[in-house]
């Protein structure tokens, strides 16, 4: 049966395919009916669908490389979102941005690139030389920092062991809602090690981080990039 969208909203409908964790889809959700609340005032809240997969399995196929798999899992989901009368999609995790092509592959509605808009926040403070904190997928490979690059911005990430523990963090401890002060205090050394390298600002590339570290932690500019994710969702309900 065909669904009828509410006329009367002066919004538009934005999918989100969440639950990768449900951690930070818990982020994405408050942030922005806060960005709603705080354009449009009064009652007035975001007009969300969101499809929140069980991250257990996803987080396996990701463990055995099954990307052609979650290929099919994200877009099937964004299919769902579609048929649901989203207007538009975005996929809320960093790391599974590796599947952005299959997504975009299946549907014809617009898709909020987490790094795209991560960019434009960078490029507003006129930085250009970025550290980039994330799962291994995420820090490693070229679907995410190749973008950065081709941005022309100049990325760093962390030497091989301490990538190994901040995505040991991510993974056993912020996506199951941990949170730790030795945690905190690791990442905190992870960045200050790569100011000393000469990064002007570091990009908290996995959706949980955030959760972790705040600004104040830093002693560079954080980009969290739930937050900077939200506000283009915001952008976009009332584009
Ligand atoms: N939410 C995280 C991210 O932004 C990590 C979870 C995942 O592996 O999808 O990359």
């Amino acid at each position: 049966m065909a669904v009828q969208k509410q006329r009367h909203s002066q919004q538009k409908t934005l999918g989100i395919i969440g639950g990768m964790s449900w951690e930070s889809t818990e982020s994405y959700y408050r942030l922005i009916n806060e960005g709603i609340k705080d354009k449009l005032g009064g009652l007035h809240s975001a007009d969300l669908l969101i499809h929140s997969v069980d991250f257990g399995p996803i987080n396996e196929l990701q463990e055995q490389g099954a990307w052609e798999e979650l290929g099919v899992l994200m877009a099937n989901s964004a299919k769902r979102l579609q048929a649901a009368d989203a207007q538009g999609l975005m996929i809320a995790s960093n790391t599974m941005h590796k599947l952005f092509n299959a997504v975009q592959d299946v549907t014809d509605l617009p898709l909020i690139h987490i790094a795209d808009a991560t960019i434009q926040a960078i490029k507003a403070q006129g930085l250009t030389k970025i550290a980039l904190l994330g799962t291994q997928f995420t820090m490693t490979e070229d679907f995410y920092k190749q973008r950065l690059l081709d941005a022309g911005l100049q990325v760093a990430i962390p030497e091989s062991d301490a990538r190994t523990e901040v995505h040991r963090i991510i993974k056993n401890e912020l996506c199951v809602g941990v949170f730790k002060d030795s945690s905190r205090a690791y990442y905190i050394k992870v960045i200050e090690q790569l100011a000393d390298e000469g990064c002007e600002g570091v990009i908290l590339g996995c959706t949980e981080i955030g959760l972790l570290i705040k600004q104040a932690d830093s002693p560079i500019p954080v980009f969290d990039t739930t937050a900077i994710h939200a506000a283009a969702a915001v952008r976009f309900l009332l584009g």
